[in-house]
């Protein structure tokens, strides 16, 4: 399958082998390396070989193989605790416009994502009623796609 890649991105560069990387393995559509900060030992970046900044905008057959790479890195981890992080948009913590899933172990509480008191404080459950409004919007949007 051919590869979609851009000469202004940072993440297609190291596809390219223009800018070096400490790879860990990479596939036909999806490539990962170590984060060059990473939150844990073994903080891995796992891309597709395909320039999209978001989600949405990833064709499925790359999504398709992803998800089976970050399995398989989970697993060489060894560690059994780890996050999946994946960020879309400045607003959501997204500095590198090119997909990426973070790997990120947690061998201890004190490494890897930390998730700050006041955003586990924020989680209160909310009215039956307001949740099935939602429901009905999100399905509306759905029936659409
Ligand atoms: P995000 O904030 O979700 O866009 O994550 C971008 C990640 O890319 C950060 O964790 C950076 O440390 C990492 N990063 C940026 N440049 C490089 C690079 N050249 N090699 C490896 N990791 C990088
Ligand atoms: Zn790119």
């Amino acid at each position: 399958m051919a590869s979609h890649l851009i000469d202004s991105c940072i993440f297609c560069k190291i596809i390219k082998g223009e800018i070096p990387c400490f790879k860990v393995v990479e596939t036909d559509l999806s490539y990962a390396f170590l984060d060059i900060s990473p939150l844990a030992e073994g903080h891995t970046l796992i891309i597709p070989k395909y320039h999209s900044e978001r989600l949405d905008e990833v064709p499925d057959q790359y999504l398709v193989d992803i998800l089976p790479l970050a399995k398989k890195i989970a697993l060489s981890t060894g560690h059994a605790n780890y996050n999946l992080l994946q960020n879309n948009g400045k607003k959501a913590f997204q500095h590198v416009p090119h997909f990426h899933l973070h790997l990120i172990p947690k061998p201890n509480l004190e490494d890897g994502m930390i998730f700050r008191e006041e955003d586990v404080a924020r989680k209160v459950e909310r009215p039956k009623d307001e949740l099935a409004k939602t429901l009905e919007k999100m399905k509306e949007a759905l029936s659409k796609l």
